[in-house]
């Protein structure tokens, strides 16, 4: 076993370089999912076409000084400078819920529904302006897109972009150069996002479905209660609707959707999503050729013929019946 473990690893390498093109001639994007950023040189050996997510937040956790202007410059530029070519997307803070700063553990009942994500950074906007500002500083090193967690309404969005351009005021105060041609996306987690999807479309410039998140408050499911862990189900119709109403719509609006929640790496799932329209995954460094593998193996119109039926069933997709 072992051995042809390492067999079907060495086939697997050789195909780091080839594009992910299905066989119906669809080209799909494969990117990489990083939470600390010398793991941006897998995602790289890997041959991701970029980083689909970078979960800035692990830079602040674990420690008792918030990080500096300058240490974040620092990472998210080495970030951009190990990918100048393709497109780096780095997710502004996700703490609250389970991912507290330490000595600021929440006292929220529902953490999960609380202070959190974009809401603590529009709540905290000292700390925010310094990611902001060494975001801002480090995307004349290569493509950066900024991503926005958990956002839910719009005058949270246009409070964020307030917030880029009065940073974008202190920099040209201070001297410093940006770049003038950043992406803004939002994270597609809430159910009222995907729901009422096209004025963020609208406002935005690329999405990517936070299917963690997502299946947890869809589902009312804790992510990290193991009591109701059986319950936390990816192919619940309600979330497929979900993601596949926000696949099309971004079709629709000419708008990039991404999935960067666990399901774009799970290799039980890459035919389902290629079936649901997707056409940008994001996932683990370490996931992506087995991924790739099933992409370049598939045929797209196919496998979307075949989900169309299955959404609209009452019980949880069987993938093992539709012969995916
Ligand atoms: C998600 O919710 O799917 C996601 C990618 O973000 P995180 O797992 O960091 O909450
Ligand atoms: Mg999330």
């Amino acid at each position: 076993k072992q051995e042809a473990f390492i067999q079907e690893r060495a086939e697997l390498i050789l195909s780091k370089d080839e594009p992910a093109i299905t066989l119906d001639g669809k080209r799909v994007r494969l990117e990489a999912n990083i939470e600390l950023p010398h793991e941006v040189s897998q995602a790289v050996e890997m041959g991701a076409d970029g980083i689909g997510l970078f979960r800035s937040e692990f830079l602040f956790m674990g420690r008792q000084i918030l990080p500096t202007e300058e240490e974040q410059f620092e990472a998210y530029a080495h970030v951009l400078r190990a990918m100048p070519d393709k497109p780096v997307t780095i997710r502004t803070l996700d703490l609250g819920s389970d991912k507290t700063l330490d000595g600021e553990a929440t006292v929220a009942v529902n953490p999960a529904l609380g202070l959190r994500a974009v809401r603590y950074c529009l709540s905290r906007p000292d700390l925010f302006a310094t990611q902001l500002r060494a975001l801002l500083r480090a995307s004349v090193y290569g493509k950066l897109r900024i991503l926005i967690p958990m956002l839910s309404h719009m005058h949270e969005l246009l409070a964020v972009r307030e917030a880029i351009e009065s940073a974008k005021k202190e920099l040209d105060l201070a001297g410093r150069a940006y770049s003038d041609n950043i992406e803004l996306g939002a994270m597609v987690e809430i159910p009222a996002i995907a729901i009422a999807i096209e004025p963020f479309l609208n406002a935005l410039d690329f999405v990517s479905i936070g299917t963690n998140d997502l299946i947890q408050y869809t589902l009312a499911i804790d992510r990290v209660d193991n009591e109701v862990s059986d319950l936390y189900d990816p192919l619940h119709p309600a979330v497929l609707r979900l993601i596949s109403q926000t696949i099309q719509a971004g079709e629709r609006a000419g708008i990039s959707v991404a999935i960067c929640g666990e399901m774009a790496g799970d290799a039980r799932f890459t035919k389902l999503l290629l079936g649901l329209g997707l056409n940008e995954f994001s996932m683990h460094p370490q996931q992506l050729l087995d991924v790739k593998k099933l992409v370049r193996t598939s045929h797209t119109n196919a496998l979307r013929t075949k989900i169309a039926t299955a959404l609209n069933r009452a019980e949880s997709i069987d993938l093992n019946s539709l012969g995916i």
